[in-house]
C-alpha cells in the first residue's frame, strides 16, 4: 500500500496530463469523482474544456493555490518528468499525488475494494473498409478475417462485467465495426444490462460508413459515443466523412473526430524488430509503450491489441501467460489479480510480443503518414 489513509475518503481530485493515456482513461475518473481540474502544459489543450472542465497549464494550476490530490495519468516516461516537477512544488508522491497506476490498485482496489478496469476495447470483426498499411490491427496482413459471433461477444462482456466493479470506456472497434450487422443489438445487450457498470460507450470507425436507423436509435438511446478517425487527407471520401457527420448531428448522437496524418510504425510484421531476450529491457520497454489497450476476446483479457491482432491475424503465436483468461477467476484474489495484468504486472513483466514490436516506445519512435493504402 503505497498511498496515504487520507486517500481513502477523497471526493475530488485534480488530473495531471490530457494525452493519449488519459484521454482514454479520464472519463472514469469524472465518473467516480469530481474532477475539478485538468493540468496539461501542451498549450494547444490549454483554455479548453473537457466534460465542463477547464484545461489548465501547471503554472496557472499552482497560482491558484488549490488543495485536492493529484492523480497522473500518463506513461510512465512522462511521469517521471511530472513527477520532478511536482516535487519541485514541494509536492509529496503518495501523499499530494500519485500514478494512475497506483490509484488503479490502492485507492481503488485496497482502500475501496473495487475493481475497476479504465479503457477496455472490443472488435467485432478483422474486415474493414479501407486496408491501411500500418494498421494496428494488421487488416492487409491478416488471411483469415472473422467477423465475430453475437452470442459469444455477449457472454465474454458478461464474463468480464461479472468479474469487476466498473468500466469506465468500453470502446467498440473493428476492422470498421459498423460493417457488423448486429451492432444495434449489441449496443441494446451493453445499454439494458450494463449501463450502472459502463461509464461510456465508443464506437471507433473511419467514418466510411452511415450508420442504419436501428443503430442510431440504439446509439442515442444509451448515450454511445462515435469516435471518428479522419483519413480524407490519405483516402478520398470527404462526401461520406460530411454525411455521416451531418446524419449524426441530425440524430443528436455525440461525435468526435480525429484527423490522423501521422502515425507511429510498429514495425511488424513487414520489419524484423528484435527487442532482445532481456527481461529487464523487455520490461522498459513495455513500460515506455504502456499502449492502455487492452482487448477482450474469447473470455481473455490481451494486454495489449497490437499483439492480440498479431495473434488473430495468425502471424505470431503468443504465450500463454501473455493473457489472463477470465474464466480461471474464483475468488477475490483472483480479481486482484486481473487488475495487477490489465495495469501491466504480468508473470513474466512484459508480453512476449513487444520483442519484435516498437510500439509507442519514445526511443524508437518512428513517424510515418497515416492510412496509407497497401
Ligand atoms: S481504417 Fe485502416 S487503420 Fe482502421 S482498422 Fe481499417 S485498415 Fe486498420
Ligand atoms: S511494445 Fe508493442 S506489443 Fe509491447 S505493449 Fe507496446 S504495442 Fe504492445
Amino acid at each position: 500500500m503505497q498511498l496515504t489513509e487520507d486517500w481513502k475518503d477523497i471526493k475530488e481530485v485534480a488530473i495531471f496530463g490530457f494525452g493519449r493515456i488519459s484521454q482514454g482513461n479520464i472519463d472514469l475518473f469524472m465518473d467516480l469523482l469530481n474532477v475539478t481540474d485538468i493540468i496539461d502544459n501542451n498549450l494547444n489543450y490549454t483554455g479548453q474544456k473537457y466534460r465542463s472542465v477547464s484545461i489548465k497549464t501547471f503554472e496557472q494550476y499552482i497560482a491558484e493555490a488549490k488543495k485536492e490530490k493529484i492523480v497522473v495519468l500518463s506513461g510512465k516516461k512522462v511521469y517521471s518528468s511530472i513527477l520532478k516537477e511536482l516535487c519541485k512544488y514541494g509536492y509529496k508522491e503518495y501523499q499530494d499525488f500519485c500514478h494512475m497506476t497506483v490509484f488503479f490498485e490502492d485507492w481503488f482496489g485496497r482502500l475501496n475494494k473495487k475493481i475497476c478496469l479504465g479503457r477496455t476495447i472490443v472488435s467485432l470483426t478483422t474486415f474493414c473498409t479501407l486496408n491501411c498499411k500500418n494498421c494496428n490491427m494488421l487488416t492487409p496482413y491478416n488471411k483469415q478475417k472473422r467477423t465475430y459471433d453475437l452470442e459469444l461477444l455477449k457472454q465474454d462482456v458478461q464474463l468480464l462485467l461479472s468479474n469487476v466493479d466498473f468500466l469506465s470506456n468500453f470502446v467498440i472497434v473493428g476492422g470498421e465495426p459498423l460493417l457488423y450487422k448486429e451492432l444495434p443489438e449489441y449496443i441494446e445487450y451493453l445499454g439494458s444490462n450494463y449501463k450502472f457498470k459502463i461509464g461510456n460507450i465508443q464506437i471507433i470507425t473511419n467514418g466510411m460508413l452511415i450508420p442504419s436507423k436501428e443503430l442510431m436509435t440504439a446509439m442515442k438511446k444509451y448515450n454511445v459515443e462515435i469516435r471518428i478517425s479522419d483519413y480524407t487527407n490519405a483516402v478520398d471520401y470527404n462526401e461520406k466523412m460530411n454525411q455521416l457527420k451531418n446524419t449524426l448531428d441530425k440524430n443528436e448522437i455525440k461525435w468526435i473526430s480525429f484527423m490522423q496524418d501521422e502515425w507511429l510504425d510498429f514495425g511488424f510484421p513487414e520489419e524484423r524488430i528484435d527487442m532482445g531476450d532481456d527481461r529487464e529491457s523487455l520490461r522498459d520497454h513495455m513500460l515506455a509503450c504502456q499502449p492502455m489497450c487492452p482487448i477482450l476476446h474469447d473470455g481473455k483479457i490481451y494486454y495489449c491489441t497490437s499483439a492480440w491482432s498479431a495473434e488473430e491475424s495468425g502471424l505470431y503465436e503468443l504465450e500463454p501467460d501473455d493473457v489472463f483468461d477470465l474464466r480461471t477467476i474464483q475468488k477475490e484474489e483472483d480479481r486482484k489479480e486481473l487488475l495487477s495484468f490489465y495495469m501491466g504486472n504480468m508473470p513474466k513483466g512484459y508480453i512476449s510480443f513487444c520483442k519484435v514490436c516498437r510500439g509507442f516506445d519514445e526511443k524508437l519512435q518512428r513517424l510515418i503518414p497515416g492510412a496509407i493504402q497497401y
